[in-house]
């Protein structure tokens, strides 16, 4: 019954995870969750006050399948502004999310057969949407011998005649790194060099508590001609339920992306896409708050998780992750169960700490698991000490 496609995926990981974690959430356990993807806060009320406007003013019917002229236009010029980016509004599609604005890129550019080289670990959805398109995701493998940072050989090693793009994020989920100008400047060259395209995720653009985060087709006019910028709401404003996304690139493509999106969701939200103009515009110091709270926390995290003998992840550079290698715990036992890979030590943590983290299997990893701290610093203060008592139980 259910298509090949489909199957292709193998289901979803962090579902079952979770699902794991509801049952012990109904025998009454309390499970701190540090497996979260999205920011804890709620979105800033200038925004919400816009939507409840816009709802009250019957602004209730579709817009332009590629959204409205007037966000489009406040996007370009945050663009310009923030990113040294300049896209015209006819530049520019309106998604449901960041991530329908990357499938919806892949769909429209990909062919079967054709290649995605993604760097890896990743977000999960990554290779999904790759394979769900009928392409092949290539994988380039991020070690901490190089700082998680993609290495041009490694990525120049999986280009064939059939890659069509590369999927490149930054700040990076689930590592947390933030990738440097320079390389970036590198990365693009080969996408000028050997013709294929960039899908530049910048989803935690705002994140960034090192530099700011830089966009890769600022760095020059042929590189930006090979680069679908991808951007949104979710995680700089804290609006993961209203659905916001949207990709500006070579018209062309965002043509092509539009017709994609005619013929399957139409238009995103039209009362999100309203509040969306006031958020650019004027919720600059909320942004800013949450920016300060995160990165009160990732100091926190850091500097406990040193101490409860994690001290092998990734530079947290940005993003609300932390990457941390737990294969220290390999081979350690506990209630009969072996510890054999990071998915297993996510389960000992939620059923001995009470604490769920992601297990690397989900981002393609079976050394590291991903903890984000994107939850109230009392709750991370508990956590962490949950964490540290089960981990030294296994010493
Ligand atoms: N890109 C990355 C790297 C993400 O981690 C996520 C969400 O977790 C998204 C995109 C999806 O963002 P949105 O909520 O805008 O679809």
């Amino acid at each position: 019954m259910i298509s090949d496609r489909l199957r292709r995926t193998g289901g979803n990981k962090k579902a079952e995870a979770r699902a794991h974690a509801a049952r012990l959430r109904e025998q009454g356990i309390r499970i701190l969750s540090l497996d979260i993807g999205e920011p804890d806060f709620i979105t800033p009320a200038v925004i919400r006050n816009a939507a409840k406007q816009a709802l009250d003013e019957g602004f209730t019917h579709y817009t332009p399948t590629e959204g409205m002229k007037e966000l489009r236009t406040a996007i370009a010029k945050k663009l310009r502004s923030e990113n040294e980016l300049s896209y015209t509004p006819e530049e520019i599609i309106i998604t449901a999310g960041a991530k329908q604005a990357i499938s919806n890129a892949i769909f429209s550019i990909c062919n079967p057969g054709d290649e995605v080289i993604i760097p890896t670990p990743c977000w999960d959805s990554y290779p999904q949407m790759v394979k769900l398109a009928g392409a092949i995701p290539v994988s380039v493998p991020l070690s901490p011998e190089s700082h998680f940072y993609p290495t041009v050989e490694g990525i120049k090693e999986k280009i064939t005649s059939k890659t069509k793009c590369l999927l490149l994020n930054t700040p990076h989920n689930p590592t947390g790194v933030v990738y440097p100008r320079e390389l970036l400047a590198s990365i693009g060259q080969l996408a000028v060099d050997y013709d294929f395209y960039i899908i530049s995720d910048e989803i935690y653009e705002y994140l960034s508590y090192e530099r700011k985060c830089v966009s890769i087709g600022s760095l020059n006019p042929a590189i930006k001609a090979h680069t679908i910028t991808i951007n949104g709401f979710s995680k700089s404003y804290a609006m993961t339920g209203w659905r916001l996304g949207y990709a500006a690139g070579p018209q062309e493509i965002i043509s092509a992306m539009k017709v994609f999106q005619s013929y399957t969701t139409s238009n995103a939200n039209s009362i999100a896409q309203e509040a969306a103009i006031t958020a650019l515009d004027s919720a600059h110091d909320e942004v800013s708050h949450m920016v300060s709270a995160f990165k009160e926390r990732r100091d926190f995290i850091q500097h406990e998780l040193l101490s409860a003998g994690l001290s092998h992840f990734a530079n947290p550079e940005g993003t609300f992750y932390i990457w941390a290698d737990v294969s220290q715990y390999f081979g350690r036992s506990w209630d009969g169960h072996l510890i054999e890979n990071s998915d297993d030590l996510a389960t000992y943590l939620l059923e001995k700490a009470h604490v769920s983290v992601n297990g690397g299997s989900p981002f393609q990893s079976k050394t590291h698991i991903r903890i984000s701290y994107s939850v109230s610093m009392n709750d991370l203060k508990a956590a962490l000490q949950q964490i540290k008592e089960a981990l030294a139980a296994l010493h």
